[in-house]
């Protein structure tokens, strides 16, 4: 009865992200009532496991206590405080520092954002004060990577390259620019790594011939392309994008609002990668999901080059609620558990998840398996050798797969290509793991 009512409401009055807003219609939506470690249950009563941490963002698990009470702390003793003014907050000031100190290189700034699409507006807003500061003004353009995913903010879903975030839009503007993906399985130039990095690394370079290299002002790359199917690039790839990137004069911006946070093992994927971005973005497991936030992280050639434009003048960029004290509370908890526990647990999960995964090639269904730690991919197809696509009316969207997957007890992500992706909670057991396989190939032979 309550769940009628509620998909009922729900149709008349919530707009959701990312739906067709007449697309529920049909089913009504699935109503979570609770959750605990990697599992959520539904208002009908049904317990699934999430293999997607929400949408990739609950690394740390569900019913963390600490984090919960840290929360209630900083509510009952300071819910707010502005940043405006002069004026600051504990919470805020300490996450700022821990994170400094752990980012890569001198990355030791960090502009607080409520999640991960203003974190990329923010940046492209710092980015363009920049070069105006160094006297450069006309370094407008931004170029990034197609199948690339940088948020729905007008900015960010211009940088995106994923079209369903620019039909009926207006997006991409015409200082946003693409280069090909590196995405191996389905490359024109073949799934070759050196050939993958030389291609992007040519395609890198004629594009800011294309524009003037004076006229660049920006690259910005996720170390994973999570939102266009959880596409790896190959090793060394970033590293090599990154020396174009100083070659140029360009700055070079790691996304990592999916790839922070321990979801490809280490805190950062760029530390991985051995390289320090010029700018870095976060959200999602910055606060696990507990509370929004995100963040840019400058490095301290970008916040001097800024303050000294600025001088004694306000720099016209803040939020009401940038470096919010609960967010900020929920933060620093959250980071004491990465470090004391679940960043080691997530890399010995992810290694069990990867493997697991390359277990279900045998499937006839399977084309490519994908990813690193506890970030995954597989790519259906229906004739292995000509890599066909699984039909449109087999996927409608990726909601067949979804549901399929939804009734055998595991929440993942259904892309529309017919990929299902991955990212579990970093605390998952040994035997999660092998259930979230388990019914993974459950899907697959019900959708044979
Ligand atoms: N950048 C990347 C790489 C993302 O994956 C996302 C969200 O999935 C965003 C930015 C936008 O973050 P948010 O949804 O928190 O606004």
């Amino acid at each position: 009865m309550l769940t009628n009512s509620l998909v009922e409401l729900d149709r008349r009055h919530l707009v959701h992200p990312l739906s067709s807003f007449h697309g529920h219609e049909a089913r009504g939506v699935r109503v979570m009532r609770s959750a605990q470690g990697a599992r959520v249950t539904d208002n009908e009563g049904h317990e699934l496991i999430d293999g997607f941490a929400g949408l990739w963002c609950v690394n740390a698990g569900y019913g963390q206590e600490s984090v919960v009470e840290a929360a209630m702390a900083q509510m009952r003793e300071l819910p707010y405080a502005t940043g405006y003014f002069g004026l600051g907050a504990e919470a805020p000031i300490r996450l700022a520092a821990e994170l400094a100190e752990r980012a890569p290189g001198d990355l030791d700034h960090v502009y607080f954002t409520l999640g991960g699409s203003d974190a990329v507006d923010s940046a492209v807003r710092f980015i363009r004060y920049y070069w105006h500061s160094k006297g450069q003004p006309e370094r407008d353009q931004f170029i990034s990577v197609a199948q690339g995913f940088h948020g729905s903010t007008s900015a960010g879903a211009g940088l995106t390259a994923l079209p369903v975030f620019h039909e009926g839009f207006g997006v991409p503007y015409d200082w946003q620019h693409k280069i090909p993906s590196h995405y191996a399985y389905r490359n024109p130039v073949g799934s070759d790594e050196a050939g993958i990095i030389a291609a992007s690394t040519a395609a890198l370079r004629a594009k800011a011939e294309e524009l003037g290299p004076e006229r660049v002002a920006a690259f910005f790359v996720e170390p994973i392309q999570g939102s266009g199917g959880v596409l790896v690039p190959p090793k060394g790839w970033i590293k090599a994008m990154r020396e174009v990137c100083t070659e140029l004069g360009i700055l070079f911006v790691a996304d990592e609002v999916i790839t922070g946070f321990g979801r490809t093992g280490p805190l950062f994927a760029s530390e991985e990668e051995g390289i320090v971005p010029d700018l870095m973005t976060v959200a999602k497991g910055l606060t696990s999901g507990y509370a929004p936030m995100g963040a840019v992280f400058m490095r301290d050639h970008v916040y001097q080059t800024i303050g000294e434009g600025a001088g004694q003048k306000l720099i016209g960029h803040g939020f009401t609620y940038s470096g919010h004290p609960v967010s900020a509370a929920v933060g620093l908890e959250v980071l004491k558990l990465y470090e004391g526990g679940l960043l080691d647990n997530g890399r010995r999960q992810g290694a069990r998840l990867q493997a697991g995964l390359a277990g279900l090639s045998d499937h006839p269904l399977v084309g490519d398996v994908r990813g690193r730690g506890m970030l995954a991919a597989v790519e259906l197809v229906t004739d292995e050798d000509k890599k066909t696509p699984l039909p449109a009316a087999a996927l409608e969207g990726g909601t067949r797969l979804f549901d399929r997957a939804y009734e055998n007890g595991l929440i993942v992500r259904a892309f529309a290509q017919g990929i299902l992706g991955f990212a579990p909670p970093l605390c998952c057991t040994d035997a999660e793991i092998d259930e979230i396989i388990d019914r993974t190939r459950r899907v697959l032979d019900l959708t044979l």
